[in-house]
């Protein structure tokens, strides 16, 4: 249910797996909005795998270099990306933009299996198959339904009857064309910029056409969450006014700005029910400060293919079961560590600043990130388990250092 990153991503793994399946989609015509990602090692393997190594070379950007700076513009921190990426966890760093990625993931399915204009209502789980219930009135039944449906997933409502969280952050986002910036801006890193109260991160997509920038803030009251929430370009500015001269030059290049509340939701503790389960933000809606939102979604979608693949008709409930096993406790972490990521990241300048800048500093060196991008999915477990634990061995010792920010 949901044609999102992670239904897509869902569908493509289970019909290259012979599983047959349908996405319905609520919306008329699959648009995404032009923001950007970050698409790590730990997503990029599995979708190398699916075959999407072309595409992202095509439209994605290989980041070279993470920096961690401070409003002013001195930089506390930077991880090596490029090479030593691919050399330590076999697949690059890219920033895409999501309509890019989402195309791309598109091209993978059978366009007969995508149903539009279809928004659920309502599930029923009957003895051996689920009933979805859609609001035009008609219906549908399936062996096993996957809730893909994002942040307000209804799927999510047939396991937990829980709300949103509102973060008390807005972002302001928005896309730069590189021939109105100057070179330095360009330049194929991710940059972060720390500051009280918000943090600003830029990096290029669209094969270096476009600088993708999220500028995080806090925000009294949420607003009405939506992607298309347009804004006014002279309210970043004013918000910023006074930052490193690349952020000002950045603002003051774009002409149009999308903002909209930040929520997630508390870990979920129980993932599915005889038939029925959930993935992406419909199971773990997380803050956008480790930047794995989309990560994550497409691990879900690789263990869940893996383990459906190997079920049949009446072993499905065990099937979920594992999926749960799986995942619930990786994404549960990294749910909660985004969430703590919004405080450090917007230290007041003081001694806990101070000790963040020192952290983020000693932590720098990317074998500290393996927890996070070694993770191997689905049928690929096996095979890479010996380099993955040497990598995470390396990144233990350093303690909490390991959880540095990746952002938005
Ligand atoms: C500011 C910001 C920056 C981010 N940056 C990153 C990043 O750098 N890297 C990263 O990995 N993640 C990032 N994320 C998170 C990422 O965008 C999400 O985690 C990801 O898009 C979730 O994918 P999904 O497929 O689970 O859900 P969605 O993308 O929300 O897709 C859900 C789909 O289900 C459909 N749907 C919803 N309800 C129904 C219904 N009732 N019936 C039928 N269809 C329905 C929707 O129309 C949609 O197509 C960021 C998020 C934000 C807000």
């Amino acid at each position: 249910m949901g044609a999102g990153i992670g239904g897509l991503a869902l569908a493509a793994a289970l019909r290259e797996a012979g599983v047959p399946c349908l996405v319905f989609e609520q919306s008329h015509r699959l648009a995404e909005v032009g923001a950007g990602l970050q698409l790590a090692p730990n997503a990029v393997r599995p979708l190398h795998r699916l075959g999407l190594g072309p595409a992202l070379d095509t439209h994605a950007v290989r980041i070279e270099a993470m920096e961690f700076k401070r409003r002013t513009g001195r930089t506390v921190a930077r991880t090596e990306l490029g090479l030593a990426c691919e050399l330590l966890f076999g697949a690059p760093y890219y920033s895409v933009q999501r309509a890019h990625l989402h195309e791309a993931l598109r091209g993978l399915n059978d366009p007969d299996a995508l149903r539009l204009g279809h928004r659920l209502v309502h599930t029923e789980e009957l003895d051996d198959r689920v009933r979805l219930l859609f609001a035009d009135g008609t219906t549908h039944e399936a062996d096993v339904v996957v809730g893909a449906d994002g942040i307000h997933s209804v799927v999510r409502e047939a396991l937990i009857a829980d709300r949103r969280v509102f973060s008390g952050l807005g972002v302001w986002r928005g896309l730069v064309p590189v021939a109105r910036l100057s070179l330095a801006v360009r330049e194929p890193r991710v940059r972060l910029w720390m500051g009280p109260g918000g943090h600003v991160v830029c990096y290029p997509v669209a094969a270096g056409e476009l600088i993708s920038f999220a500028a995080t803030h806090s925000l009294v009251a949420p607003l009405a969450e939506s992607w298309s929430a347009t804004a006014d370009p002279a309210r970043l500015r004013g918000g910023f006014a006074g930052w490193d001269e690349a952020v000002e030059e950045l603002f003051h290049a774009a002409d149009h700005v999308r903002q909209w509340a930040l929520h997630d939701r508390e870990p979920l503790h129980r993932w599915a029910t005889g038939r029925l389960t959930v993935l992406g933000d419909a199971a773990h809606p997380m803050l956008p400060f480790l930047a794995q939102g989309a990560n994550q979604a497409i691990e879900d979608a690789m263990d869940l293919a893996a383990c459906l693949a190997r079920s049949r008709p009446e072993t499905v409930p065990a099937a979920l079961r594992l999926y749960q096993s799986l995942r619930a406790p990786r994404t549960t972490a990294i749910q909660r560590m985004s969430r703590d990521n919004a405080a450090a990241l917007h230290l007041p300048e003081g001694p806990a600043q101070r000790e963040r800048d020192d952290a983020l500093h000693r932590s720098a060196a990317l074998r500290n990130r393996a927890w996070l991008y070694a993770y191997e999915t689905g049928m690929a477990r096996k095979t890479r388990t010996e380099p993955s634990a040497t990598v995470q061995s390396a990144a233990g010792s350093h303690g909490t250092a390991r959880r540095g920010p990746t952002g938005d």
